[in-house]
């Protein structure tokens, strides 16, 4: 397939790797970057003249739309436009709206699995959109991913998407306030770990992705909390929670702390630290 893909940061540069490893005949648009041995074109609209599919993964909603109004047009009617970006709900309904009145097949396929997924080709995708526009493009999830996960029509990627990340970022800071507390209980970490690890708390932020360096599997923490996932993109995921919270009138309490807390940590030398570097930071702190 002939694929414009725009946006080549930290997973666009991967993804758009690994489809080109696999035969794919990849041009690639950033402003800033330009991965090695990958052609790129002078603009978005050059890139998705005359191609099957144009894939996206771009900061924030508004910069989709933005791209979104170049490429739609120049894409040949009957090609398929993959936003992978992490975006708000009505920024992907929308785009999804507009694409369909140009004719052409949409999906909304943001992701988990961070860098090393996306390098590694075992992302999972939260799809929202057409089964049939699926079905066409599903070898390219394949190459990119692991698994995914058709979640309905158009938005339901994004909602599955902020959904899961508001429980990993609440998970995260129950898991951190825990550790931050046993240590002032006079509890070794590794105790707490092969316990917490088996029992009822446990999740993937303490299992997989444990805050506590030297305990359960390598994670950020024993890399001097070096992002991984850093608190600004937690943030970013938990105001696009509250986004969504408020335009369907939800009550999310704990989404709304995890929140605040994030904002918090980051004003206080979060900035380009690890997500779980909550534990640290709490750690440090006298109850309040
Ligand atoms: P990034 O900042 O590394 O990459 C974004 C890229 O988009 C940059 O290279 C930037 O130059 C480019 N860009 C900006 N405006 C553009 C434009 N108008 N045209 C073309 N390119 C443009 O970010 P990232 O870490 O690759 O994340 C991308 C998306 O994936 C975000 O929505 C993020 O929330 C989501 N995400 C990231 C992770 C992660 O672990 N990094 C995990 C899951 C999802």
């Amino acid at each position: 397939m002939k694929i414009a893909f725009i946006g080549l940061g930290n997973m666009g540069g991967p993804m758009a790797a690994n489809l080109a490893g696999a035969g794919h005949e990849v041009v690639g648009v950033d402003p800033i970057t330009a991965p090695e041995g990958l052609p790129m074109a002078a603009s978005a609209a050059d890139a998705c003249a005359g191609a099957d599919v144009a894939i996206t993964m771009l900061p924030n909603g508004a910069i989709l739309r933005a791209v979104a109004n170049e490429i739609i047009p120049a894409l040949p009617k009957g090609a398929v436009f993959i936003d992978c970006s992490t975006v708000d709900v009505d920024s992907a309904r929308a785009v999804a709206q507009q694409a369909k009145a140009a004719g052409l097949g949409m999906l909304d396929a943001p992701v988990s699995g961070g860098i090393k997924g996306a390098a590694e080709g075992t992302l999972t995708f939260m799809i929202g959109g057409d089964a049939g526009t699926l079905e066409t493009t599903k070898g390219l999830f394949d190459i990119m991913g692991q698994k995914a996960v058709h979640c309905g029509a158009a938005g339901a990627g994004q909602a599955a998407k902020i959904c899961n990340n508001m429980i990993l970022g609440i998970t995260m800071l129950g898991t951190c306030e825990a550790f931050a507390m046993a240590d002032k209980l006079g509890l070794d970490r590794q105790a707490m770990f092969d316990v917490v690890s088996t029992s009822s708390g446990y999740s993937w932020s303490m299992n997989a992705y444990c805050p506590a360096p030297g305990v359960g599997p390598t994670s950020p923490a024993d890399n001097d909390y070096k992002p991984g996932f850093a608190a600004e993109l937690m943030l970013k995921d938990l105001g696009l929670s509250q986004d969504a919270a408020r335009a369907c009138d939800a009550d999310t309490p704990m989404g709304h702390l995890a929140n605040e807390i994030y904002a918090k940590f980051i004003e206080e030398g979060g900035r380009g630290v690890d997500f779980s570097g909550v534990l640290p930071w709490l750690a440090g702190r006298a109850n309040s």
